[in-house]
């Protein structure tokens, strides 16, 4: 193949994309698209998130209110946008792609406390800003970006994000040919009225300017489809080009998002906005469109597969979020739409199972089960108890993290009759810690020290030959990401094996059990697919690249449906 030599651009580019009107509205996936439209035509992309709020990451939020924490490679803990930033961008993000007001304040506060500011008075302006004009900087170099797209979180307004627009402000002002801003806004129909309205959105638009900036591009979210009128009406109103507001109506499909803004000759007006040449390596949208494709072809499809996530983060009043696990639901997605199954997932809360004589044969109609990642002891037993259903009946059985934790000490109360095994999270004086806490994190956790005493980021595993987890990934070593404080007690390990449950996966010095499975098959001490992970395999699961664990349990799951 000929070696392209591609022309760098002499400056590097930044979109900064605001949210205008209200939240919710779909920012992360667009910010997600521009960059995905942008890779697609050849540049290299990266895309930081800045979650304005005073926590330095979002490792100590509940995930009821803020939905899932989701870990990079480095071990930062992160907003969930920063999952679909990289399975739209089949990549993996840096530590330096994500940005809080904690992290920026903490590190100015540190700097004057450590005599760094030589006297002066350390004010928001300039040093709180300039300190995010570094890092919108810092993170450009490190990834050797074309485009950096900065999401600043929020909507336009919000006191806590001003900083950060005051530094894109910055930005452009000092290169005005390499910035631009997108507003990501919202235009309502009300029902009464059955007309679009813009005024929310001028008002939007108005508020931005009142910072000294304007916006170049205008993504209009809205129900349906935005027409040519009221394009022309926002343009004048909001002073953009008519080309350069974007409809972005409500679809089926999240994936259909990048090529439903190149309806709208997206990633050229990017391009044209930023003076940007065409790239001759482009590969274009092809791989992306077939994905989009074959995900809708598969949802009007007949085969089905029957998915249960038993978790206890579901409910926030009278609503069920399934927020707070979201990596695997999609996880669960990619490696389905793969086989061509058109994914069915069931929330099933752990607490059910808690109570005298439950329901087990509810959990028959489902052809796999998950108990993906938690903390703490509420729904637990439940958990356990669901467990030991889908090990004896044969259901296939995903754990991740807490999971295989989970199935770990379920196997040792009721096939190595350990009655009370348990882990330290919940009973640090059980007879049997089957999970405990390793020496080093001990005295971490003596500190107060809560946050530094988890394993975080990503880990080296070996597999074990002949196993289910090596046959799946078709690879010796794997590298995973882990959030997580315990672990398999290595006092356990030998007792466990010979009770017939296999350590698939191990720390490279073979002292920290990564993947717990039973032999594959139908016999006494067998099981179809009974495997827990102690990192997250959801993490790394793409559109692109479904990851091959969730691929094995599917193909599985699927035999049971055909059963
Ligand atoms: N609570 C368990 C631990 O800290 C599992 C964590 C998780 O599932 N992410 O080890």
């Amino acid at each position: 193949m000929k070696n392209i030599k591609e022309k760098k651009s002499k400056h590097h580019k930044y979109i900064f994309v605001i949210g205008g009107v209200m939240s919710g509205v779909g920012k992360g996936i667009a910010t997600s698209s521009i960059g995905t439209l942008l890779q697609a035509k050849g540049f290299s992309v990266n895309l930081l998130k800045v979650d304005p709020y005073l926590n330095v990451d979002a490792g100590t939020m509940n995930p009821t209110e803020h939905g899932e924490v989701f870990v990079l490679n480095s071990g930062l803990e992160t907003d969930q946008d920063m999952g679909n930033y990289e399975r739209f961008l089949n990549r993996d993000l840096t530590g330096d792609d994500y940005i809080t007001s904690g992290m920026v304040y903490k590190h100015v506060i540190e700097g004057e406390r450590a005599l760094k500011y030589g006297g002066k008075c350390v004010e928001a302006i300039p040093h709180i800003r300039d300190e995010i004009i570094h890092r919108f900087q810092y993170s450009a170099k490190i990834n050797k970006s074309d485009i950096t797209v900065v999401e600043i979180g929020g909507t336009v307004g919000d006191y806590q994000n001003i900083m950060f627009i005051e530094a894109a402000r910055v930005i452009k002002v000092r290169h005005p040919e390499d910035v631009i801003f997108v507003m990501v806004s919202y235009m309502p129909v009300p029902s009464k009225l059955g007309e679009m309205k813009s005024k929310p959105t001028q008002n939007a638009i108005r508020q931005l300017n009142s910072y000294g900036v304007n916006a170049d591009i205008i993504i209009a979210r809205s129900e349906v489809p935005m027409d040519h009128k009221r394009k022309e009406k926002i343009a004048v109103s909001c002073g953009v080009h008519t080309d350069c507001v974007i409809s972005a109506p409500d679809i089926e499909s999240v994936f259909d998002v990048p090529l439903n803004f190149e309806k709208d000759n997206m990633s050229e007006i990017l391009m044209k906005s930023l003076k940007l040449k065409k790239r001759p390596s482009a590969r274009g949208l092809g791989e992306w469109k077939k994905f989009a494709d074959n995900v809708k072809s598969v949802k009007k499809g007949e085969k089905e597969v029957n998915i249960a996530i038993v978790g206890k983060y579901f409910n926030t009043g009278d609503f069920v979020l399934t927020d707070a696990y979201v990596s695997v639901l999609e996880a669960i997605k990619y490696s389905a739409y793969s086989q061509k199954v058109n994914p069915k997932i069931h929330t099933v809360n752990a607490r059910d199972f808690e109570i005298p004589n439950p329901d087990y044969s509810s959990l028959d109609k489902f052809d796999g089960i998950i108990v993906p990642g938690g903390f703490g002891e509420s729904g637990i037993e439940g958990k356990l108890n669901v467990i030991r259903y889908a090990r004896e009946n044969k259901i296939p059985y995903f754990g991740l993290c807490y999971g295989m934790q989970l199935m770990t000490i379920e196997f040792a109360r009721n096939v190595l009759n350990l009655k009370d095994a348990n882990t330290a999270e919940i009973n640090p004086k059980a007879e049997h810690v089957i999970i405990d806490i390793m020496p080093d994190q001990k005295k971490k956790i003596a500190e107060g020290n809560y946050g530094g005493s988890m394993r975080l980021g990503r880990y080296e595993a070996r597999l074990k030959k002949g196993s289910i987890a090596r046959q799946a990934y078709g690879e010796d070593i794997i590298y995973e990401r882990h959030r997580h404080r315990y672990e398999v007690n290595p006092e356990y390990i030998e007792k466990v094996i010979a009770g017939g449950l296999i350590f698939s996966g191990a720390s490279p010095d073979g002292t920290l059990m990564e993947i717990a499975e039973l032999p594959r098959g139908e016999g006494i001490g067998q099981h179809p697919f009974f495997l827990g992970t102690q990192f997250h395999p959801e993490f790394l699961a793409r559109p692109l690249r479904p990851h091959p664990l969730f691929s094995e349990f599917i193909k599985v799951a699927v035999k049971r449906t055909r059963k």
